[in-house]
């Protein structure tokens, strides 16, 4: 396990106000971590990881059985900062029964007739479940934020910053209405530089293997980096409560990247008052009728 005042770095408080430029994307590099040991971080990233995945899958047993509350994780980042590794790594031993995981693209003509945050309502995980987010209700406020022509029609024409408060608020009632009924939410932010973004990029285009992954769109939106940053941090800044932290994690590492988030989500459902149902005195007496009468066969 990570050491709780490392993870807490990451964690952002409500009281606090975040400046991007201030986070280090690769954390390998800081120096306050150098008690991981010069030259043994990637080892002993891989060995958190995978204490973790076997930890999940364990914990994930008693979020199921105990059957009270939901977890649902959101990844949001930039194209190509490991959503998809991180999600395809970090949830490798989990039970599929007790996941799901959906995926958001370009809204449909269907979502766009409605609120915009109905479409990921009815993806909500269950009672007992993880639901994973790949993109989410912040693309509300974040691709369409820098790309306003996106918005679907709505009543009255202006679209300044009161606009965009009105939508930070309404996340964070959804998200405290969610809480309220049982719902754990975690926010991660992927924060991958411009420099690994173009890095990554260029593996995409120069390995046929990798040549699916590219989209042309991704170099489009590349451009309008420095928007992407201010929206992201204005929309990380308005809606990292108590309820719905905000965590962002250095992307420039992908082993980095993904000890991180697993040991965040194990470490969230360890932190609950999970137990398995225990059973009453009329249960336990039906159970050992049970046993006696398969012990009579
Ligand atoms: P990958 O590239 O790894 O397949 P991805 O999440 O980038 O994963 P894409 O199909 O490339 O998937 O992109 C989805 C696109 O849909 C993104 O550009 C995203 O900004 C856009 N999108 C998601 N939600 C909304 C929304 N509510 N309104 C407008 N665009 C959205
Ligand atoms: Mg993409």
């Amino acid at each position: 396990m990570i050491k709780k005042k490392y993870i807490d770095l990451f964690r952002v408080e409500s009281e606090n106000k975040v400046h991007l430029k201030n986070y280090d994307t690769g954390w390998a590099q800081t120096e306050e971590f150098k008690d991981f040991g010069k030259g043994k971080l990637k080892e002993r990233a891989q060995i958190v990881l995978e204490q973790n995945i076997a930890d999940l899958a364990q914990v994930q047993q008693l979020l199921y059985a105990d059957d009270r509350y939901s977890l649902l994780i959101v990844f949001q980042a930039m194209d190509a900062a490991g959503k998809d590794g991180t999600i395809k790594h970090v949830m490798s031993g989990v039970n599929p029964q007790g996941c799901q995981v959906f995926s958001f693209k370009k809204p449909s003509i269907e979502d766009l007739d409605h609120n915009f945050l109905w479409r990921y309502m009815k993806s909500l995980p269950e009672r007992g479940r993880i639901g994973i987010f790949n993109r989410s209700y912040y693309e509300d406020v974040l691709v369409v934020k820098v790309h306003p022509e996106l918005l679907q029609n709505l009543p009255d024409g202006k679209r300044g910053k009161k606009f965009w408060e009105s939508r930070y608020e309404d996340i964070n009632a959804f998200e405290h209405h969610l809480k309220r009924n049982g719902t754990v939410i975690l926010k991660f932010f992927l924060n991958v530089s411009k420099k690994e973004q173009k890095q990554r990029f260029m593996e995409r285009l120069e390995h046929p293997e990798k040549n699916w992954k590219f989209s042309c769109s991704d170099l489009a939106e590349r451009e309008h980096w420095d928007d992407y940053m201010k929206v992201y941090e204005d929309a990380i800044n308005a809606t990292s409560t108590k309820w719905a932290p905000w965590y962002i994690i250095p992307a420039d590492n992908k082993w980095i990247t993904r000890a991180l988030v697993a040991d965040i989500i194990t470490s969230t459902l360890r932190n609950l008052d999970l137990e398995f149902p225990k059973l009453n005195e009329e249960q336990l007496k039906i159970l050992a009728e049970a046993r006696k009468t398969l012990e009579a066969e």
